[in-house]
């Protein structure tokens, strides 16, 4: 019975499957022993469990953005690499929008830090909201910079998503006495659209958004700007 016992303590812990048993049922010391076997490896099945959903808590965490609870940066570099590569093999096409709060310097300057946080976290709110698809991202991308990626979108359909998005953050309706382009907070925005080359880089991507973006806020702002080829 030893051999036996050895043999399978052995296979336990070879396996790392936890949740096995010696269930050796017997009414000698050696069957008590194996019964503690047993309750040891309760004990460890339990902690892995909890150590696992530690892990995902951590990692849904180290992905989102503290005062907006959307992604980060962080998770978007992952997801654009990510989605870039996929539409790069398969030739699909991929849209990038980038967000500007306007005029959010006067803003914070008279109304606070405060309220110009739970402004930031209002319009995350409203974009994530607006975007259905698990495909899509919408990220905090610096300070009052908000970044989308749409995948398997084209022209037509990026365009109509970031006007839905600038006109839904419009709608909320909050007071912005101190900006020069309207009576409420708005956005503007940049969008690149593309089916990637092997010759394109994500970087170039998000520079030719970034740049349709300036071209938005020199246009007056509140308006979205698709990047020109
Ligand atoms: P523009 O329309 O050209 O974008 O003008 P702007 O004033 O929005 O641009 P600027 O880049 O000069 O100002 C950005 C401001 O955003 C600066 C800072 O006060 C504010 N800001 C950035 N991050 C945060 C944040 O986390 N919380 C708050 N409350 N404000 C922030
Ligand atoms: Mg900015
Ligand atoms: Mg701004």
């Amino acid at each position: 019975p030893l051999d036996s016992i050895r043999s399978h303590m052995l296979q336990i812990r070879k396996s790392t499957d936890f949740k096995n048993r010696i269930d050796l049922h017997r009414s000698d010391e050696l069957g008590i022993l194996c019964k503690e076997y047993d309750r040891l490896l309760d004990h460890i099945a339990l902690q892995e469990k909890s150590l696992k959903e530690l892990n995902s808590k951590l990692q849904q965490e180290s992905d989102t953005d503290s005062l907006t609870r959307i992604a980060n940066r962080r998770k978007f570099d992952v997801f654009l690499n990510e989605s870039w590569k996929n539409a790069q093999e398969r030739q699909t096409s991929i849209a990038l929008i980038m967000c500007d709060v306007d005029f959010f310097k006067p803003f914070n300057d008279n109304y606070g830090h405060l309220r110009g946080d739970q402004v930031l976290a209002a319009i995350a709110s409203c974009l994530d909201k607006h975007l259905h698809l698990a495909t899509d991202l919408v990220a905090r991308y610096g300070g009052e910079e908000f970044v989308i990626v749409l995948t398997q979108t084209e022209v037509t359909g990026a365009l109509r998503v970031a006007e839905a998005l600038r006109a839904a953050v419009e709608k909320m309706n909050m007071p912005h006495s101190f900006s020069k382009c309207s009576e409420v907070v708005t956005i503007s925005m940049g969008l690149s659209v593309c089916t990637p080359t092997t010759e394109m880089s994500t970087k170039a991507f998000i520079n030719k958004a970034d740049n349709a973006l300036y071209i938005a806020k020199s246009e007056g702002r509140n308006r979205c700007k698709l990047a020109e080829d």
